[in-house]
């Protein structure tokens, strides 16, 4: 498989869009592009005294529509293009969804499994601290991603605080609850994700009780989404993590095998499946639905042809090759994108980062509530946008909602020398 670039994967993403649109080819360049990047180097003190480097970056796409935002991922991974890509992705993310929020994201590259608390706490304050001249509660909202969560955050707050002598929540969002955080925060990706879903049956007439679904990645999105749509009557016959996949026809007790995941670390050995096999064969598998919540390029042109779901909905940022998403809208598969379907965390971000400014905790019944309107008016609008424009997928749907709302809000702005 050749390796898919996610930063190009954005930009035809946008020219898919702008078929729609009645966008100049000046303006279009503007949006395929971030305003800026910092890419740093740091410099910390291991356990035993050595002094070890990590590259690292954040990536300010946008800021058309409000302060820059997204998250920080810590994986080997990471690159310039992919902090860049998925920077991008935040900020057509935040305008589907109608948050007042631009687009940014950031990245180490680092396993975090090889490093110890105390050593991932000094990596991530020396992080914040490159950070400090770059965000704020007004500027850049940084956010967890991949590998990073609570504790992160909260470090990057209180290194942020210290270092501005003041008190400001808001730089950040995901904290846990006794640091500023919001409920219903950390399930808000895996929450959208079943409103997306819901949604999508409803819109085609199926009913999502007793629809056959499989999961690949069981982190914090794909856990959840598993568990709320088999909330919904759904049987997930399978889910999987880097270990590999667990299936059982019958459905898994999704809550069951998280606890497994805990105790364990994976979801291989968990003994209430039938089978197991590997990740590849579970993206494959003869399902109603398929939710793809691992990494980008998780499929690829030649996946696609062998996918047997009709629907999919992207828990993941970004987990079907440009050559796969032709293959699945060719063959007549409905793929709800992860700009709208795994929008759930930047919006309880926002929800989270408004009680902050105010100074005033919400109950977790409202965010729900909060969200579901949120999500389910995203969903309209793009249904709509597909409905009007006969676009080719509901992605290019998505991106036109989106991209509308950001050019709206540049050319509204006048210029500037
Ligand atoms: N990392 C999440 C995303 O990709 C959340 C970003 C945020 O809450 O700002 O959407």
């Amino acid at each position: 498989m050749t390796e898919t670039n996610p930063f190009e994967s954005l930009q035809e993403q946008l020219d898919d869009a702008s078929e729609h649109l009645d966008v100049g080819a000046d303006v279009l360049e503007r949006l395929k592009q971030p305003e800026r990047v910092l890419e740093t180097t740091l410099s910390v003190e291991m356990d035993d005294g050595s002094i070890e480097t990590f590259r690292a970056f954040r990536s300010q796409f946008n800021g058309d529509r409000g302060p820059y935002k997204g998250g920080i991922r810590y994986h080997p991974g990471v690159t310039r293009d992919e902090v860049k890509a998925l920077s991008g992705w935040m900020v057509y993310k935040t305008a589907v969804v109608d948050v007042p929020y631009g687009g940014g994201k950031g990245g180490i590259v680092i396993d975090p499994s090889e490093y110890s608390a105390g050593e991932l706490e000094r990596i991530t304050r020396a992080f914040a601290k490159e950070l400090r001249p770059f965000v704020g509660e007004d500027k850049d909202i940084p956010a967890p991603d991949v590998n990073t969560g609570q504790r992160e955050m909260n470090w990057i707050k209180d290194t942020y605080e210290k270092l501005e002598n003041t008190t400001a929540p808001g730089v950040v969002t995901g904290k846990a609850l006794e640091n500023g955080g919001s409920e219903g925060r950390v399930e808000a990706t895996g929450r959208s994700t079943m409103f997306a879903a819901r949604e999508v049956f409803d819109y085609l007439d199926r009913d999502i009780a007793g629809a056959t679904v499989a999961v690949q990645g069981y982190g914090n999105a794909g856990s959840v989404a598993a568990e709320l749509i088999e909330d919904l009557g759904a049987d997930v016959v399978a889910v999987s993590d880097s270990s590999g996949a667990v299936h059982d026809p019958d459905g898994l007790d999704t809550r069951d095998v998280k606890d497994f995941k805990r105790q364990t670390g994976s979801v291989t050995g968990y003994d209430g499946a039938a089978e197991e096999f590997g990740n590849e064969d579970l993206l494959t598998l003869d399902v109603d639905l398929l939710v793809p919540a691992a990494l980008e390029n998780a499929i690829d042109g030649d996946l696609a042809r062998e996918v047997q779901a009709d629907v999919v909905v992207e828990a993941a940022n970004g987990p079907l090759t440009p050559t796969a998403d032709d293959v699945l809208t060719e063959r007549g598969v409905h793929v709800v994108p992860d700009i709208l379907a795994n929008a759930g965390g930047v919006t309880v971000s926002y929800f989270e980062w408004v009680q902050n400014r105010q100074r005033f905790q919400w109950t977790e019944d409202r965010v729900n509530e909060e969200l579901e309107a949120v999500i389910t008016d995203a969903f309209d609008a793009m249904i709509d946008a597909h409905e009007a424009n006969d676009t080719r997928n509901l992605r290019t749907a998505a991106y036109v909602v989106a991209v509308r709302r950001v050019v709206d809000a540049y050319e509204g702005s006048g210029s500037w020398p």
